[in-house]
């Protein structure tokens, strides 16, 4: 599948033009030659292009809307933005889970 940047269409097999220097193809819906591979977001289900942001899995859209969420909650409930700052470095994989569970604990 590809997206259009252009217009944000979604094809499988787009307008083939024809020129000098050969056959080319292009958006059906606004002919644009500007596309890129479409990846299907896991979350929302919606096509997003391979160049707008580095991951396979998730669009930019519910990348902002899980991390303004989280860090919403996160605000009210941990109480504070260092909390929430500690809290990202874990997920982001910059600060390891067991650097910060306390040693010794029982099994
Ligand atoms: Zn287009
Ligand atoms: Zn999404």
């Amino acid at each position: 599948m590809y997206i259009c940047l252009n217009c944000g269409e979604i094809f499988d097999k787009g307008k083939i033009l024809h020129d000098d220097s050969g056959d080319y193809q292009v958006c059906p819906v606004c002919r644009d030659d500007d596309y890129s591979d479409a990846i299907k977001c896991e979350l929302c289900g919606e096509y997003y292009s391979s160049l707008s942001i580095a991951t396979e899995h998730f669009c930019a859209r519910c990348i902002d809307e899980v991390r303004d969420t989280a860090r919403e909650f996160m605000l009210r409930h941990l109480g504070g933005f260092e909390r929430w700052a500690l809290l990202e470095g874990m997920v982001e994989g910059e600060i390891k889970p067991e650097e910060i569970i306390p040693q010794g604990r029982p099994e």
